[in-house]
Formats: C-alpha cells, structure tokens, sequence
C-alpha cells in the first residue's frame, strides 16, 4: 500500500479535503458549521489556556502503511524534520516554561537526529513524550536498543495498538504487525515500562477500525488490560481512546466505503460541549516537519497554519502572541467534540 501523495490521490491536497468537508463537492451533505456550535456554547472564538504542551512532527516517513493514519505516512514520504529546525525547537523551548514534548511522526525514531534530540529535551528538563508504533522497534537493528534509551531519559512512551486481537490490528495496520508489536511490549515490559514502581509510563492508543466512535475508554481499558496480561504477560499503564478524524487517509476511506455522510452526523449529533471545553489546541502548539506552527496535529495535516496576526514559523517563535491568538476551525473539529471527547492524551471529559 502507497501513501495517498504516491497514489497522486485528489485528497492528498489539503484544499480537496477542506472543499469535502465543507460539503461543496455535490456528494457529500452540508453540516453546521462547527463555529455555530461553538458558539451555542459560548466558547468562540475559541482561545488558548496557555501552552503546556510542545508537540513536533518529525517527520512523515513511517515503516507501516496504516489505513486509517491521518498523516498519509508510510515509507514513501521524504518530508523530516531538518536538524536546524530542531535548533530553533531547542531554542524557542529555552526560553518558555512549555514543560511537555510530544514527539510524533511518521515514526519520528526514524529522524536520523532523534537520539541526538531527545538527549537535548532531556538537558533542558523536558517531560518527553514519544508516540510509538512499537514494529519500529524491531524493523533494524539499530533500533532495538530503543526501549533502554527511552528509559534512560524517562521517556513516557505511548504506543499505537488498535486492538488486542491478531485479526482487528493486522486489518488496520498491516500483516505481521501484530506479532511484533507484542514482542517490542514485551521488550518496553523487560525495560521497566509499565511497571509498578519504575516511573516508566508505557500507554497504549487505541482508535476505531471503521466508521464509528470509540467505545468507553475506562470499560476497554480494563478489557485490554486482562487479555494483554492473560495471553502475552503484558502490562500498560493508561489505554487512550481516540476519535478517527475525518481526514487524509480516514477520509479517503469514509468517501470510498461510502459512510462519509453517515460518520459527519454521528460526530455532529454527538457534539459534547463538555468536550468543546477540554480541546488539546486549547493547550498544546504543534510543530510540522518544515518548522510551521499549527493549532495542532490535525490542523497540521489540512495545512491550516495558526492564525497569520502570530508569527507562524518557530524561528519567529512567540509565546505570548501564541496565548493570544484565535484557534483555526473547521469541520474536522466535530471529531475532538464527540461523545467522551478525543485527543492525543485520550478521551477529554
Ligand atoms: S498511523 Fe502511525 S504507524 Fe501508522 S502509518 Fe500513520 S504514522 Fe505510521
Ligand atoms: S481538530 Fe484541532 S483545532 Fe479542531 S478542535 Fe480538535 S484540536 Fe482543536
């Protein structure tokens, strides 16, 4: 399987995706806008509670090819964070109080400067978080020493599985994937993570495999906690539930499997203004690969840079214009409002 971008696929631009979402292309329905319902619970224009959160795309290359990934990531994709780039990353971080890196990707382990990275987050007394898809840690060699270097820098690593079955993980992610994502669990196990005492925090995402909403996090939480321990001797600390967004590679699935229109008004009939409240934008800046700053990871992938009265570049990075300005929203918004609420730290409410 090919990234959208090598298929030459129409939704591999951001505008064609933009233009479905707010439902001109003539086959897909027209939704409220998302503003309105922002409005209705007196939260827009939606504001800043001040930036906690730093989280950094380093690049679009990734060794899986997964159906659903919102990135449209996958070997193919050359786009990495440069090394100058991550100077004016170290730079900009120095001199704030932002107390939370998220590094993702791709496989953002597959940055040639990662270690290097992480080693000068880690002099700067950055919490690091880096979102994992486990094979990584068995696709060379080279990386197979990635658990004791997480732990040596008390990474919290959160790790992508969608489900703690063969069959549901390898028909999202791929064949075989499922076999080495419990051997690199077990690896991250043998290296303290996830275990009472050590400190080491090893979470697991999940994300639905098809055109609905996640279920209750707590409930398979303790579902993926038995079965993990039962069969495989694995042990986690947090499962995260995320909401599917209707973008990139998710998009191009709901459009062909024709459940577009049918997905949109599950979001939107679930819209939790609970959930409107707790959005990550609201404390998280995000990073892309070129240096851009986004609202966050998803505004990122729809190139929707923050909002141009605030420097939109790291190298020009400000924090306080950053806290001041007004998130970009659209549509795909609907996705983080839904029932529980969703983000890249789980459900919000
Ligand atoms: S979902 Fe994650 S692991 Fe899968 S292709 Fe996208 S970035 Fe890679
Ligand atoms: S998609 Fe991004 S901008 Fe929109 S509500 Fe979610 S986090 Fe905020």
């Amino acid at each position: 399987m090919k990234s959208l971008k090598a298929q030459h696929s129409e939704l591999s631009y951001s505008e064609n995706q933009l233009r479905l979402l707010n439902g001109v292309e003539g086959h897909t329905g027209k939704f409220t806008p998302f503003s309105e319902r922002l409005k209705e619970t007196g939260l827009f224009p939606l504001r800043p509670s001040g930036i906690q959160i730093f989280q950094m795309n380093l690049g679009k290359m990734c060794n899986q090819v997964c159906k659903h990934c919102h990135v449209d990531a996958g070997p193919d994709r050359k786009e990495i964070m440069t090394q100058e780039t991550m100077l004016q990353c170290l730079e900009a971080l120095d001199g704030t109080d932002v107390p939370i890196v998220d590094l993702t990707g791709g496989a953002p382990e597959l940055n040639p400067n990662f270690r290097w990275f992480v080693e000068s987050l880690s002099d700067l007394g950055k919490h690091i978080i880096d979102r994992c898809n486990l094979t990584i840690i068995l696709a060379n060699k080279k990386y197979h020493g990635l658990p004791d270097f997480f732990a040596m820098h008390k990474i919290e690593v959160v790790a992508s599985l969608p489900y703690y079955s063969k069959r549901r993980t390898d028909g999202q992610r791929g064949n075989g994937v499922f076999e080495k994502s419990i051997q690199a669990l077990k690896m991250l196990n043998e290296a303290g993570y996830g275990k009472e005492g050590t400190g080491l925090k090893l979470n697991l995402v999940f994300n639905p495999s098809g055109a609905f909403l996640p279920p209750d996090q707590k409930e398979l939480e303790k579902d993926f906690k038995k079965e993990l321990k039962l069969h495989f001797g694995i042990e986690f600390n947090n499962l995260l539930v995320i909401t599917n967004l209707p973008i990139s590679r998710f998009l191009d699935y709901l459009i062909a499997s024709e459940n577009y229109d049918e997905y949109m008004e599950k979001l939107v009939n679930a819209y939790n203004p609970a959930a409107a409240m707790n959005v990550m934008c609201r404390d998280t800046i995000s990073i892309g690969w070129d240096g851009f700053l986004y609202d966050c990871d998803f505004n990122q992938m729809l190139d929707l840079k923050v909002e141009n009265q605030v420097p939109q570049h790291i190298q020009d990075f400000d924090l306080a214009a950053l806290n001041n300005r007004n998130i970009i929203l659209n549509q795909h918004c609907y996705g983080c409002t839904a029932g529980s609420g969703s983000s890249c730290g789980g459900a919000t409410t």
